[in-house]
Order: structure tokens, then sequence, then C-alpha cells
């Protein structure tokens, strides 16, 4: 992942820096390749800019030409930069994100399904590659968000997956007062099964987990139950801390975006996730959406809806 090492910190410094397309194209060049220019074909580092074409280079080795934005998130986007940079910002840095209706508003876009796509192929690149999974004392729990949606289609699974709910399983590493990082995932059950695929996926295999004396939460791969600290019953005062961004991830879901839909759940976790775990260096949120947009394969409205359906 590409890190430009400069942010700025606030809004209105970053509308001051950001006003124009060269200083965004220029940005977008050092995140995309901080030791300069690599062709994306043969890898060949010489290359020329080309005068005809705004931040487009001419590989010498094979003769390729590549925009700052071809083959990244940003491919054949049709908005400028300075409006792709300004979601970003927004998206990264403010605690709340930004809802596609009010960015539409704010940067007056053409239509709401344009301010859509840009926030939902932004929320595409929060996922970093090889993330590090949580690790250390891990509390997990699972919890259940309603559709917003009358017209989503209503599960009937056995449980505690009630219609019209979607269930949420959630994990915070424990660093004695303070949290450390989340993950969130949508489940598709109640399983054991479900469960410990998340924490598999989620947790190192060296963490730890406050016991909950429930079936299925014990023995998950990468958790080793330790029954001594805590025996409350109530789940919410059993694990109060993962049960305390539940509650954050509630209100933000309403008063953000009124409510989720289900087919993009997954979607709007990560980039609750993304915001979280970035909670205390907000300036280094920015320039890391950016290089992981850089470093993100294009994807195409029909891309976007059937990822969060797969979600
Ligand atoms: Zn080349």
């Amino acid at each position: 992942m590409a890190i430009v090492p400069d942010s700025p910190r606030s809004l209105t410094e970053f509308e001051q820096r950001f006003g124009d397309e060269d200083t965004c194209a220029e940005y977008l060049a050092a995140a995309r390749w901080p030791d300069g220019f690599v062709c994306p074909c043969c890898g060949d580092s010489k290359a020329w800019r080309l005068e005809s074409k705004p931040w487009t280079y001419e590989c010498a080795g094979c003769g390729r030409q590549t925009s700052v934005t071809a083959g990244t998130i940003l491919h054949h986007s049709k908005l400028p930069l300075t409006t792709w940079f300004w979601a970003a910002y927004v998206m990264a840095t403010q605690p709340n994100g930004i809802s596609a209706l009010q960015l539409q508003r704010e940067l007056r876009l053409g239509s709401y399904k344009t301010a859509w796509l840009l926030c939902a192929k932004l929320r595409q690149c929060m996922v970093a590659p090889g993330r590090a999974p949580l690790s250390g004392l891990v509390e997990f729990d699972k919890t259940e968000m309603i559709c917003r949606s009358k017209n989503d289609p209503v599960t009937c699974d056995v449980g505690r997956n009630h219609h019209g709910k979607m269930l949420v399983v959630g994990a915070v590493e424990v660093q004695g007062l303070r949290l450390g990082r989340i993950r969130l995932s949508a489940l598709p059950d109640d399983s054991a099964a479900s469960l410990h695929a998340f924490l598999a996926a989620s947790v190192a295999p060296s963490a730890t987990a406050p016991a909950s004396g429930e079936a299925g939460y014990s023995g998950g791969p990468g958790i080793n139950d330790d029954p001594h600290v805590m025996g409350a019953t109530a789940a919410d005062k059993a694990r109060p801390r993962v049960h305390g961004v539940f509650s954050d991830l509630k209100v933000w879901a309403l008063s953000v975006y009124h409510g989720m839909r289900r087919k993009h759940l997954q979607s709007y976790l990560e980039e609750f996730v993304y915001r979280f775990n970035r909670r205390r260096d907000r300036q280094a949120a920015f320039p890391a959406l950016l290089g992981l947009a850089a470093a993100h394969r294009p994807v195409t409205y029909d891309i976007a809806i059937s990822l969060g359906a797969t979600a």
C-alpha cells in the first residue's frame, strides 16, 4: 500500500490545497508510484509524461500510455479528481463520513447514482489487502441490525435471525481501558460455523477471548478461552466493549443512512471499521485511502452492485 506522507489537517486546509486537477493528479501519482512511475504492462520505470494528454505517461520500454488513473478505482471516471479527493477526504477523516445523498448535495453532482457509485467505489477500497488480524485480548459478540427497506427479501432463518433483521458479528481488541482495532461482518446465519469462519478470518490464532459460556462461542479457531476474565450473563454487560461498538454502529447507520440495506451491509460495515481503526490518526486516513484507491482494480457500477449483493 502506498502512503503519501503529508495530509491536510482540516477540511478547510484540504479545500485550500486540493482545489485543482493538477494538484490532485500530482498527489495521486505520488500515492500510486511512490518511487516513481512503473509501467503496469512491462514494469519499466523509464517513461515520458505526454504533453498532449493530462497526467499520462508513455513507457520507454513497451510504448504503452498510462494515465495516472488508468487501472485504478478511478479508471474511466468522468468526475474531476477534485470531486474524488473531496469525497475520499470526507469519508476517511470525518467522524461520520457522508451519505451519497449528502455528497450529491455538497458537490452538486448530477445524479444520486453518480454520488452513490463514487461512495461505493471508495468503500471497496477500505479493506487493505493483507490487513493484520486482531490480536491480544479480543472481545466479540453478535448483534442484530434492522433492514432499511421493506422491499428487501425477508429471511426465514432459524435462531435469532428475525424477519427484517440482519445479523452482525463484531470483535474488538481490548487494550486495558482502551479499545484497539475492530472487525465487523454480516453473518449469513446464526450457526457456530459462520461465527467460527469470521473468527478464523479476523482474529489471530494467538488471541484470547473472554469466555461467554454460550454455545458456539468456545472452541472457534483463533480463540483461547479465558474463563477468568468475565462471567456476567447479560451480553452487553459481559462484553461491554463490543456492544459499545455496536451501539455506535447503529447510531451511525440510522443518522447517516437511515438504516442499511441488506445487500450492501458488508461494505458499510467496512467503512465504519476503516474510520474506527484510524480514529486516533485521522490525518493518515486520507492518504491511506488514496493509496488503496490507486492500488485497487477498476470497479464498474454493475460490479459495485454485485459486490454489495454478495457481501
Ligand atoms: Zn511498459
